[in-house]
This record gives structure tokens, C-alpha cells and sequence, in this order.
């Protein structure tokens, strides 16, 4: 099938990107990639296998689907983790399959032994404590209560960790907030050991405190962004090339997002171009469709505004971005042709269009634009 637009992820780029995680990992933390979100838009299928081959043996997922598709890409038997939501028959399904999972309140913990017990195995848990993100997790007051059954039920349960989540390393905005976070979690760790109960692994940190706050790593570090290539924010970013004294990004962005021309028109001095009256032509133009729009993820507050890159130069979306098309500005370049390739995110030639800059257009952050790229456009890897 000739697709309208593609995505590619390039295995270089990976590999550059957990090498610099694994160079900021002390080396008895173990390194979890964080898949949820289509693994941040990339693709689950092709992203699993790509980071084994660079040595990934620790996945984290959201949901139980998520774990099941993480688990049939994967090919070196990992550990996978479900961070979020899993509930019903998919908590048996997570036990029976040996997938780790988040065990955030009373309920699930009770439900899970109960499920081990009747399959006859051990369920791997990691108990997350709520520390000051009040999204999730046991409460001091829950935590202590669960104390009795942890030893209780020990036959019936792997104790694979103890975890919380920070609210926001990304910002120094938020620093005594993670301070006292530090501090909470500490205090459950310490209330744990006084009952002799160790976890295989302690964790919090995800890529921003990982790197911005080192003892955060403990034995295990959740990073998702940096391995696609962002730092979590422009603070983080400053900080790490001030830190090494070096203003190109150690970080290699993997995906690409790449469409080709569908037709060029000339259009004449006076006329509209598109629907209605957002474009009008102040000279003889020569404009050409791309098969992409809204439908397929390219946002329609891009309309008027947004770039592509053709020939190696920038071309402007001229008028309101379509469901499945939009129109661009070509009059300023020689040859231009049906089947032309049309860069939407990436590079060509000595120009790029970042993520961040079509994110800042379309007012989007980085996380959201990426898992907001639809997982129907076909993904291949590239070198
Ligand atoms: C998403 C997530 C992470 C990873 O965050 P990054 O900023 O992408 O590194 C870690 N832990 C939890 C619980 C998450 O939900």
C-alpha cells in the first residue's frame, strides 16, 4: 500500500540516545524504558525491538494493552511494567504472564493476592506510596495498614519495588515540592526496612529528576524522553550543555515525519486559495498539496503558519489546513513535482523543522505532539 505520509525512526539516533542515558545512570541503576503513549508516538511494534538490540531489558507501559503489545514485540524475554491502570480480567492476565505492575491502592493489592492464590503463583508488584503528586498511590495511613499483609501474604507475591512519582522535576519552579516528595518517599523507605521488608528495587526518578537530581536514581530510573531525543524541558536542556559546556545537544531525535507531493497548481494575482477566504494569492503563485491535514495529525492551528520542508527549504502552509490535505507555497522553488518528498518533521538537506518548533506553532508540548501522532501512519527504521 502507498501511503500518504510515513514515519521513520532512526536506529543511530536510538542507540546515541541510551548510550547518553546509560553515561548518566550510576551503574547499579537499571534502566527502564518508558513505552506508554504508543511509546511517546513512535510505535510500540518497531520501538521494542529496536531498544533490545541497544541492550533494553525493563519496559513501562500504562495500560495492560499496552504491556500485551510491548510483550509480542519484544524478542529477549524483558521485564515489563504497567505504571497506571489495570483492572479486571487484566490483572489476571498481568499475573499469569508474569507482568509487573503499580500497585497503587489497597484494592488492587487485595485483588492481586487473591488472583495469585488462585492461579497458583506470585503476582509481581511494586507498592507506589503518594508522596505529594496526589494523583495515585497509598497514603501514609494506607501504607502502614498494608504493612501486616505484605508479611503475611508473602508466598503469593514478588516484592519487585517501591515507587512513587515526582509533580513536575522538569521545572525548578517545583523544587521544594520535590524536595519534600524526596523526603516523603525516604520516610517510607525507612518505615519499610524498620518491618524488614526490602523490595528488589526502590524507584522515582523519570528522565528530568534522573538527571537533574542524581540520587534520585536509586536502582532503577523510568526515562522516556530523552531516549527519543528531548530533554524534558528548555531548563533541563540549558542546564546539561552548561554543565558539559557544549551548546549542540548530546540528544539525536529518532522519528521523522515525511509526506510527498500529491499536485502543484499554478494560481493566478487575486484568487483564494483553499476553503474560503484565508489565503488570498497578492501575486502569480505556484502551490502544492500535501496529502496531509488534521486527520492525520497535523494540526489545523497550523493554517497559515506552519512550515514544511521542500527541496531542502522551507515552504509555508498557506491557508486552513484540511481533514486529509493542505496547501503550501512553492513559488520560490525551481522543479517542483508531483511525488516530491515533503518533510513535516525532521531534517533535509541543512534545515530541520523540530518538534519543539512545530509544538510551539501548534501549541503543543513535545510529549503531547508526539503521542498525538496517529499510530495508523506506518512507521520504518531507518539507519
Ligand atoms: C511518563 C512517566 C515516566 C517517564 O517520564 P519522562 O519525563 O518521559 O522520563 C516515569 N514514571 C512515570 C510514572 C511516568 O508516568
Amino acid at each position: 500500500m502507498h501511503h500518504t505520509s510515513y514515519i521513520e525512526l532512526s536506529r543511530s539516533a536510538l542507540k546515541n540516545n541510551i548510550q547518553f542515558v546509560k553515561e548518566h545512570l550510576h551503574s547499579n541503576c537499571r534502566f527502564s524504558s518508558v513505552i506508554k503513549g504508543n511509546a511517546y508516538g513512535h510505535g510500540i511494534e518497531l520501538f521494542v525491538p529496536l531498544a533490545e538490540r541497544c541492550g533494553v531489558r525493563h519496559f513501562s507501559v500504562f495500560s495492560a494493552d499496552e504491556a500485551l503489545r510491548a510483550l509480542r514485540a519484544s524478542q529477549k524475554k524483558p521485564d515489563i511494567l504497567i505504571m497506571g491502570m489495570v483492572e479486571g480480567d487484566s490483572l489476571e492476565w498481568a499475573i499469569k504472564n508474569g507482568i509487573e505492575f503499580f500497585v497503587s491502592d489497597p484494592n488492587r493489592f487485595h485483588k492481586a493476592i487473591q488472583i495469585a492464590k488462585k492461579l497458583k503463583t506470585k503476582a509481581k508488584i511494586h507498592v507506589e506510596v503518594e508522596t505529594g503528586m496526589h494523583r495515585t498511590g497509598f497514603s501514609r495511613k494506607e501504607f502502614e495498614m498494608l504493612f501486616p499483609f505484605l508479611k503475611r501474604e508473602k508466598k503469593f507475591f514478588h516484592f519487585r519495588g517501591l515507587c512513587t512519582h515526582f509533580a513536575g522535576a522538569e521545572s525548578i519552579a517545583n523544587y521544594y515540592r520535590i524536595k519534600k516528595q524526596r523526603t516523603h518517599f525516604a520516610q517510607a523507605q525507612k518505615k519499610l526496612q524498620g518491618e524488614g521488608l526490602k523490595p528488589k528495587y526502590f524507584h522515582v526518578a523519570c528522565s528530568a529528576a534522573a538527571l537533574r537530581y542524581p540520587a534520585t536514581q536509586m536502582d532503577l530510573a523510568r526515562i522516556g524522553i530523552l531516549q527519543y531525543g528531548f530533554f524534558p524541558s528548555n531548563e533541563i536542556r540549558i542546564e546539561m550543555m552548561r554543565k558539559k559546556k557544549r551548546y549542540i545537544s548530546p540528544l539525536t531525535k529518532i522519528l521523522s515525519w515525511k509526506s510527498e507531493i500529491m499536485a502543484v497548481k499554478e494560481v493566478r494575482k487575486g484568487n483564494f486559495v483553499g476553503y474560503g477566504n484565508f489565503f488570498l494569492a497578492n501575486e502569480d503563485m505556484r502551490v502544492a498539496a500535501i496529502p496531509v491535514g488534521y486527520g492525520q495529525g497535523f494540526s489545523r492551528s497550523m493554517s497559515n503558519r506552519g512550515n514544511v520542508l521542500i527541496h531542502g527549504r522551507h515552504a509555508s502552509v498557506i491557508g486552513t489546513v484540511n481533514m486529509n490535505m493542505m496547501m503550501v507555497d512553492v513559488t520560490h522553488l525551481e522543479n517542483v513535482e508531483k511525488g516530491d518528498e515533503v518533510v513535516l518533521i525532521g531534517q533535509q538537506g541543512n534545515n530541520e523543522i523540530s518538534v519543539a518548533s512545530f509544538g510551539e506553532m501548534s501549541e503543543q508540548m513535545n510529549y503531547e505532539l508526539l503521542t498525538r501522532l496517529p499510530s495508523e501512519i506506518p512507521r520504518k527504521i531507518t539507519e
